[in-house]
């Protein structure tokens, strides 16, 4: 409203009289042109994610999904950079002009270990396929790139100007890779990040998350024949324990909200050798990073105590750290409308068929209806959710806005075979071309209103607080690029926080 605001200021004190565009919107023109070059793409956009589906690469292996959304973006004119940030998997692309707003759009693209699964409405692991998109990353990729082709062809047909990326980020699922683009600075000159992800709602809603951190603790002991000699040996399945239970006792004065999680994922060979070496993997959770930076201090403590009550020694390594999403209500707000523009997916009889019987395997009570995919969810802004992701990193960097749509039937978890499922087929594909439509009409709107940019600018300054310097969760490490190489798919030891 500022510019009719200004206006009417000038002509005196006279009212507008005509509404035609609210300010900062855009027109219904390019609306429809916007819309129509989505569209235009969308058979292809469909191929795409369905093949990407259906050959599914886990984080940091994502050399054929990475070639194949690159190869899009070149057919569509976008100069692509990649194995930025020390990964081979990443890429950024690039289109447009100098003299409007950088905009970027996240792709992400790997795959969870353990999680194949065929198009249909029951368990059906796929022969031979060791990961699955269990979290619609193909659909997120393909969706991002369907949004940014259609958005540089807008800009061509209108003659508008800024620029437009496209971060190709690998290894979402507890690889971490937005952290290292994070850090080498590749977001410095971007003005507004936006990015969608798989779900079974749609919702523009602008949530916090948890801010994380993951580490591997290892303890060495001194081997021994557990009967004959146990005097000569020290277990370092003994450190573990005596960790564990002192981080279990931890859990009462730790602040609200936080979450701390562990598995063994090395225990010792045999239960008649005192175990030489044991390995737990943790993981802290906390709304706030510096709570999480806090609690993890003291988990390192109780590693250190088992470790002297024990005779063990341990170390560590930490795997990754995330910051929790610094939502933006005036992007939210933006994209909360558009959702609405484009309208929830809609389903064919079959497809209401599939969803039907895949629901009758949801577990845990309270499902939300089916119809609720063909619905928009109220808007919503600075709710608690508790999952992270490293889309948190960026958001400290730039303002982010997210969004949802119901690629999995009502009620599905994610990192479920249910959500492997509906990736492969109609369900998951619609509420992908709504996402990268919303996304779309975003971007293109965020290019014609300076003004909205401005406002979505002061308000990330503010919420993040002055003298904000990036500090990665994960420390000074490198991409953990072989995290993903002894699996097998049957024990997801390095699974994600997400
Ligand atoms: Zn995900």
């Amino acid at each position: 409203m500022m510019k009719q605001v200004l206006l009417a200021g000038v002509a005196g004190a006279v009212l507008c009289m005509s509404a035609p565009v609210k300010s900062g919107e855009l027109s219904a023109a390019n609306q429809s042109k916007v819309l129509a070059n989505v569209q235009a793409y969308a058979p292809r956009m469909s191929e795409v994610a369905l093949q990407i589906w259906s050959m599914p690469e886990m984080g940091y292996q994502e050399t054929k999904t990475t070639a194949l959304l690159q190869g899009e973006l070149k057919k569509a004119g976008f100069t692509v950079e990649t194995g930025v940030a020390g990964m081979p998997t990443s890429f950024i692309a690039r289109a447009g002009s100098g003299g409007g707003p950088v905009i970027a759009i996240l792709a992400e693209m790997d795959s969870l270990p353990g999680l194949s699964q065929a198009a249909a409405p029951d368990r059906k692991p796929v022969a031979g396929q060791i990961s699955g998109h269990a979290c619609g990353h193909n659909l997120f990729g393909s969706g991002a790139v369907a949004a940014a082709i259609a958005v540089k062809k807008w800009m061509e047909e209108t003659g508008t100007k800024g620029q437009l990326r496209v971060y190709g980020t690998p290894a979402e699922e507890g690889g971490g890779g937005k952290d290292y683009m994070v850090q080498a600075g590749l977001f410095k000159d971007v003005d507004i990040t936006l990015y969608w992800h798989p779900g079974d709602s749609n919702t523009a809603a602008q949530d916090k998350n948890l801010a994380t951190m993951s580490a591997k603790f290892r303890f060495h002991g001194q081997p021994a024949h557990a009967a004959a000699a146990p005097e000569k040996g020290r277990s370092a399945l003994d450190g573990i324990e005596a960790m564990n239970v002192m981080v279990n006792y931890m859990r009462e004065h730790v602040p609200q909200e936080t979450r701390i999680h562990y598995i063994v994922t090395s225990g010792g060979a045999a239960p008649n050798v005192v175990p030489e070496f044991a390995e737990s993997y943790y993981v802290v959770r906390h709304p706030d990073p510096r709570v999480v930076a806090d609690v993890f201090g003291r988990v390192k403590k109780a590693a250190e105590g088992a470790a002297l009550g024990t005779e063990t020694k341990v170390d560590f390594e930490v795997i990754g750290g995330d910051y929790s999403i610094l939502p933006n209500d005036v992007l939210g707000r933006v994209m909360d409308a558009n959702l609405r523009r484009v309208g929830a997916p809609a389903w064919t009889p079959e497809e209401t068929a599939f969803a039907e019987k895949l629901r009758t395997t949801l577990a845990g009570g309270n499902l939300p209806p089916l119809s609720s995919a063909h619905e928009i969810q109220r808007y919503r802004f600075n709710g608690q959710k508790y999952s992270s992701t490293d889309s948190g990193n960026v958001s400290w960097v730039t303002p982010l806005a997210t969004l949802n749509t119901a690629t999995w039937v009502p009620g599905t978890a994610a990192h479920s075979w249910q959500a492997t499922a509906t990736g492969g087929m109609g369900i998951g594909v619609k509420a992908a071309v709504v996402a990268a439509k919303t996304l779309a009409l975003t971007a293109a709107q965020l290019y014609q209103s300076p003004e909205t940019v401005a406002a979505a600018k002061a308000e990330f300054e503010k919420s993040r607080g002055p003298n904000f310097v990036y500090k990665s969760l994960a420390g000074a490490r490198k991409p953990p690029l072989d995290y993903r190489k002894t699996s097998n798919g049957a024990a997801p030891a390095d699974a994600a926080p997400g």
